[in-house]
């Protein structure tokens, strides 16, 4: 199979239309089988329940070559099931977890020219989504529904090594207590983004959400979760309802535990013990880990000491042994990688 003459290395974090996507509709009362085509156009009527009051939800991961030439992505299944919790929580109707896996690989097959070589750092995004495409004008559930897959490929996260990055602690909250903070709905991210381009606009790079309730312990930011590495090399992590859960959190969590040795806690973190911890990161897909350097509180500067330079050490060790595990270099734990081609 001959790849797609892209300069891989340099790929920005943008969409490229790629030859396949996955379409499947949800219609009285059943998911059809779905299949590929080639239209990237979404026909719906113009008072479709995702128009009107925002019914959808989405996914991502990412597919990869490994070092010995297989395509591959990570942890599917997990994906599937956080978006069947999205879907129960909007009142739409779940795809099937099996389903969703084999849908994700069927269209990352069929988009093989599309997926970066292995060692140019780039990635084929994977979007899975879904949204009410029947008529609403009374404030209720859809009808009929839409699931889709669409593949783009992505450049390497950070060009030239993870540079840490500043962010401030929000005016804004992310997610209402008891509300939808937990799963993966667009609706969460459009309420971030005047909170990101201000912060962006006053040259922070992220927002740091506190708990909305009492607005004294760390939740996430708009797309990544907190992990922080204690002075005496313990790996922290928000514990919230309101909290998005990450499955690449999860995983370091593991990883942590089980091939470093070292010992987690998932509890609440009040802001007031940030100051005490040795590093501190972001964890996601997209960036697997992006190290914070500093982390600024109105007038309160909290200056990390693993400093501005460079991720620091444990949280490097994390890094190296999560994306050698997705890259086929350090043994994956049972069921971890999808073997796709
Ligand atoms: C998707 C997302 C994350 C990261 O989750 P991963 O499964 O690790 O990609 C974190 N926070 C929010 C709000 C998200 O939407």
């Amino acid at each position: 199979m001959e790849k797609k003459n892209l300069d891989w290395a340099n790929l920005s974090f943008s969409y490229i239309k790629t030859d396949k996507r996955f379409v499947a509709n949800y219609k009285n009362g059943a998911w059809e089988d779905g299949q590929l085509i080639d239209d990237d156009k979404v026909v719906i009527t113009e008072c479709a329940g995702v128009l009107q009051y925002s019914q959808s939800c989405f996914e991502g991961l990412k597919a990869y070559t490994t070092e010995d030439g297989h395509v591959v992505c990570f942890r599917p299944d997990l994906n599937a099931q956080r978006m069947e919790d999205s879907c129960r929580r909007l009142e739409m109707p779940v795809f099937p977890a099996a389903r969703f896996v084999d849908a994700v690989v069927e269209t990352v097959r069929a988009n093989l020219a599309w997926v970066p070589p292995y060692g140019s750092g780039a990635t084929l995004y994977i979007r899975p989504y879904m949204f009410a495409s029947s008529a609403v004008i009374g404030v209720k559930p859809a009808d009929e529904y839409q699931f889709r897959i669409l593949v783009t490929p992505v450049g390497p996260y950070f060009k030239g090594g993870a540079k840490p990055i500043t962010i401030r602690v929000s005016d804004f909250d992310r997610a209402a207590p008891r509300g939808t903070g937990n799963i993966k709905a667009g609706l969460n991210y459009a309420m971030s983004l005047h909170p990101i381009m201000d912060a962006h606009r006053q040259g922070y790079a992220e927002n740091m959400y506190l708990d909305p309730a009492t607005r004294t312990k760390v939740e996430e930011t708009g797309g990544a979760n907190f992990i922080f590495i204690t002075k005496d090399g313990k790996l922290v992590t928000p514990k919230s309802d309101s909290i998005l859960p990450s499955i690449t959190r999860r995983s370091l969590l593991y990883v942590a535990q089980h091939y470093l040795n070292m010992e987690v806690e998932e509890r609440e973190v009040p802001l007031t013990e940030v100051p005490s911890f040795a590093e501190v990161g972001l964890c996601g897909t997209a960036a697997v880990i992006s190290p914070v350097g500093k982390i600024v509180n109105h007038d309160e500067e909290i200056c990390v000491p693993s400093g501005m330079d460079a991720m620091g050490p444990v949280l490097t060790k994390l890094y190296d042994t999560l994306t050698g595990i997705q890259m086929g270099r350090i043994e994956a734990p049972e069921g971890w990688i999808k073997h796709i081609a």
